[in-house]
Formats: C-alpha cells, structure tokens, sequence
C-alpha cells in the first residue's frame, strides 16, 4: 500500500501543472482585468489540453499497470513465504518421513514403566488359572494337550496378521488393530507377526510355561524385520503399536528385564477380568 500511495502522490505532482491551467480556463471571470485572450491562443488551448489529457491518461494508465504488477508480485512473495506453513506443500514428505520411520529402530524412552497400571500373569498364576498346556513341556514348540486349553484355542485373522490364542485374547487383539486401522492407517498395513502359540516351557526353566504357550502372547513387528532381544532399542512403529494393546489391557515386553519388545500378552488384570465373566 505504501507503494500505491507514493505512485499516487507522483501522479498528482505530475498532474499538477495540467490541473493549475485547467483551473485558470474555468476561472477567468476572477480575473476582470486581465486582458481577453488573443482567439487564435484560445481555440489552440482547447488542442493543447486534449493532447495534454491525452498523455496524462497514458500516463496513469502506465502507473496503473506498474502498481498492479507490483501487487501481484508482493502477493507473489507472501505466497512463497507462506508456503512453508500450508500443509498441503508439507504432508506428502512429512508422511512419507514417518512412513519410513515406522521400521526405524530407536531406544526406548522409559521402559520400565511401559506397563504401569497392568500386572504381569506369572506362570504360577497361569497354571493356576487353566493348568499345565501339556505336562511334558520341552524347549521345542509343541501342541497342547490340556483339554480346557485346546477348547479355547483359536486360529483367526485379526486384521492384519492371522494369529493362534484363546478366543477371549482374539476378540481383544482384533479390537486393538481396528483401533491402528482408524487411527495409524500406515502402520496398520505393514504389521507383521513372528508367531503366536508356541506351547513350551520358558528357557532355563523345568516346567514354567510362557504366555505363548496359553496362546496369550503375540510377537509383532513392522515388515516383517525381527526385533533384536534385550538391546532396549524397538521399532518406531512398535512403540506406537504399544499404546493401543496397552488400552486394551496387554503388556508389552519391552518392559521386561530382558527387553522383549516384539512380545504382546494379555496381563493378568484383563485375565481376572475375563474368569469373571466366564469367557475363560
Ligand atoms: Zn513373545
């Protein structure tokens, strides 16, 4: 607008000298004195301030275009300088960054506290809740032969994995990767499992069984790449995934001892939860 404005005062000062003799003809009466113009000099005059009118026109006309090229190209700028902030510039590298972030392995913030508010079912706990899977327990995955156990066991799709657990825990992790479907679309598609049931006992252990082998724990990562163990380092898209089973009651193993974060089971608060209702 400054710009405008001093374009404006120029024209005035240029059209001064026009608007000063313009003034004169239409005022000559004020002047009785003064002696009568020669006829010749008066019908030139009306010639002159035609041509005079004529450029002057000109002239504002080229002001005109040279203040509307400015604005065009001070909005121009504004434009370039807004750019940065429209987030239609900014989303597709902005998700194509996060998509590639989802596999990123990165250290775990606080994960001894990832599991606050949930407790841990111990094996003890488990035995007591449905039995020994099978008496013989090895190292080795084997198939359950606890009667209870067999009945509740299910192979089901659960969105995007297909996973082998009790029917109670299929419900709940199919409740959880429709939460990711909503809300973390992207990460939702490159969900990848590295096993479900595995009825065995826990290494170094005699005959305490795992989560895994009440088919209460899930193993998960992002495209399909294995998480190494007890590094205290988790995929991105894990520690996003955390969240969601954590609202439904799993407990994640990146708060373990030794850090397991591909590991999901359910905790031993939504099991109660469950014998109550008589869905286990
Ligand atoms: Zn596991």
């Amino acid at each position: 607008m400054r710009i405008v404005g001093a374009l404006l005062i120029a024209l005035a000062i240029a059209a001064a000298p026009f608007s000063w003799r313009y003034a004169q003809t239409l005022i000559p009466a004020t002047e009785p004195d003064a002696p009568e113009p020669a006829p010749a000099s008066a019908e030139a005059a009306p010639a002159a301030l035609e041509a005079e009118v004529a450029f002057l026109s000109d002239q504002l006309a080229r002001l005109s275009q040279r203040v509307d090229a400015l604005d065009s190209r001070t909005a121009l700028n504004l434009a370039s300088v807004a750019r940065p902030l429209e987030p239609r510039a900014e989303i597709p590298e902005a998700t194509d960054s996060l998509k590639d972030a989802f596999a990123q392995v990165v250290l775990i913030a606080d994960r001894r506290s990832a599991n606050d508010g949930l407790s841990h079912a111990t094996p003890s706990f488990l035995r007591e809740l449905i039995g020994l899977p099978r008496p013989d327990l090895t190292d080795n995955c084997q198939s359950a032969t606890n009667p209870r156990l067999r009945d509740l066991l299910s192979t089901e799709d659960v969105g995007p994995i297909r996973a082998t657990l009790v029917r109670p825990a299929l419900v709940s992790i199919r409740q959880v990767f429709a939460n990711v479907q909503v809300f973390e679309p992207e990460l939702y598609d490159r969900i990848k499992t590295a096993g479900s049931l595995c009825v065995r006992r826990i290494r170094g252990a005699q005959s305490a069984a795992s989560a895994h082998a009440y088919g209460l724990a899930v193993d998960i990562n992002i495209d399909g790449v294995l998480d190494s163990l007890a590094d205290g380092k988790t995929q991105l898209g894990l520690i996003l995934l955390a969240d969601f089973f954590k609202k439904e009651g799993w407990i994640w193993g990146a708060g373990f001892g030794r850090e397991d974060s591909m590991h999901f089971e359910v905790s031993r608060d939504k099991l109660e939860q469950w014998r109550r209702l008589g869905e286990i």
